[in-house]
């Protein structure tokens, strides 16, 4: 018998009293279990280390325990990769050295009446002071460095949004949304409808 832990393509190798070892891909150098209750538990003492991970037997060649479905484990990734994208799209805007303005205060000011005060993407309201400026269209998708390219926004939704366009902003934030929501409610009919509606306007 032998009991090692995978997520397909690495293994958990290198297992000590003292140490929760590595992840390897060479398949020879997996660390073989005493047997299952061993490596669930060794599972279940680092979750984070393990999560997309799962008890394998290589002799039934059976999975004996997971924390995801293997289905599961592929949407979180998918998610992952469109973060991993925005956040490349923030280093090439940081690599491309694009310079913006320093607008006074009073432009500020004048955006935020203009505003009354809401967040131009989650519409919260803000004081001065918490509110931060947004290039609609970003400079680093060629936007003009002009106040009528401007609005102000809260720091989490200027975080957010990064480099994206507008329309680009909306759809990740509406694919999140649905994303979690199913994952907290998929068994709730009354859920299924509203993301069936939200799934058609979008
Ligand atoms: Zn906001």
């Amino acid at each position: 018998m032998a009991i090692v832990i995978t997520d397909g393509t690495r293994y958990i190798s290198g297992v000590t009293p003292g140490s929760k070892g590595v992840k390897i891909e060479n398949a020879a150098e997996a660390y073989e279990f005493t047997d299952a209750n061993a490596a669930i538990q060794y599972m279940q003492s680092d979750k984070a280390f393990t999560l997309y991970y799962y008890v394998y037997d290589t002799v039934t060649q059976k999975i004996v325990w997971k924390w995801l479905e293997p289905e599961e484990v592929a949407r979180i990734r998918a998610a992952k990769a469109v973060w991993k994208e925005a956040a490349k799209e923030n280093g090439l805007r940081k690599k491309n050295k694009i310079h913006r303005k320093m607008y006074s205060n009073d432009v500020k000011k004048l955006l935020y009446k203009e505003a009354n005060g809401k967040c131009a993407l989650c519409g919260r309201e803000m004081t001065l002071d918490q509110v931060t400026l947004d290039h609609i269209i970003p400079l680093a998708k060629n936007g003009p460095d002009r106040v009528d390219n401007l609005q102000i926004c809260c720091k989490g939704c200027n975080l957010l949004k990064g480099a994206a366009l507008p329309e680009d902003f909306a759809n990740r934030v509406n694919a999140i949304f649905l994303y979690q929501m199913e994952r907290k409610y998929a068994h709730k009919i009354t859920w299924k409808f509203a993301s069936w509606m939200l799934r058609k306007l979008g």
